[in-house]
């Protein structure tokens, strides 16, 4: 515990009911990232992370051990997760408190989540494939060059993996254009879950999408849903 105690936590939810489904569960928040998505609402977290007050870890821990009748589990998010060199080290110790843990990841470090996996330090996984798995798509919204080797790897070693799982793909409509979205079940095919998310143009790191008008309702349940045909067969 004692070296954790210089972990650097930036944000903290006591208790959610959408991150992780069917489950209660507290979320740390990292800082920094190796991305750069375009609709990435988490920008202080980001680009400006030494601005935001540290959360002391022990804070953190007196109130899971408080309320652990109640918390299922803890979601490890970010920014990105596994830039912290501690995180192992910090799941193994809420997991052995008896907390399930979940991670958030955009797929940039396919070491540590095998890793994770292997020492069956996660139970289930959350990873973001941004667009279809060309160089220029995936550039294009990440605004990082080189990430896509990298983040293939991940979605194969989560699909040979038998940890829970799902992979999200949050949605731009000047981004992902319908045939962009269903490109990228059939690029994750043998996935057992692509989740379409809408994106939230207030405080987007690309000023120039905070005009944009989401998708509506509508066509993202319809994107969901033929998503979910082409993975089914
Ligand atoms: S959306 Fe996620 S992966 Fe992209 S910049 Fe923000 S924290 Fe990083």
């Amino acid at each position: 515990m004692e070296s954790l105690a210089s972990l650097s936590i930036k944000g903290f939810i006591e208790a959610s009911f959408v991150d992780w489904p069917g489950k209660l569960c507290s979320v740390i928040f990292f800082p920094r990232c190796n991305f750069r998505c375009r609709y990435c609402h988490n920008g202080p977290l980001v680009t400006k992370p030494d601005m935001l007050e540290d959360i002391q870890f022990s804070h953190i821990m007196a109130y899971l051990q408080r309320e652990r009748a109640w918390i299922d589990g803890v979601c490890f998010s970010g920014g990105e997760a596994t830039l912290q060199p501690q995180l192992p080290e910090i799941i193994a110790y809420i997991k052995a408190q008896g907390f399930l843990t979940k991670l958030d990841t955009n797929g940039s470090n396919p070491e540590l989540l095998k890793r994770l996996i292997d020492d069956r330090l996660v139970d289930y996984v959350a990873m973001d494939v941004k667009a279809a798995l060309d160089e220029r798509s995936y550039c294009a919204i990440t605004q990082s060059a080189r990430v896509l080797d990298r983040v293939k790897e991940s979605i194969k070693i989560l699909m040979d993996s038998p940890v829970e799982h799902e992979f999200r793909l949050t949605v731009v409509p000047s981004y992902h254009g319908s045939e962009e979205i269903l490109q990228v079940a059939r690029d994750l095919n043998g996935a057992s879950r692509l989740r379409i998310q809408n994106f939230n143009p207030a405080s987007v790191l690309d000023s120039s999408l905070q005009s944009l008008k989401p998708f509506d309702d509508v066509l993202i349940n319809s994107f969901q849903q033929q998503v979910d045909d082409i993975l089914a067969h």
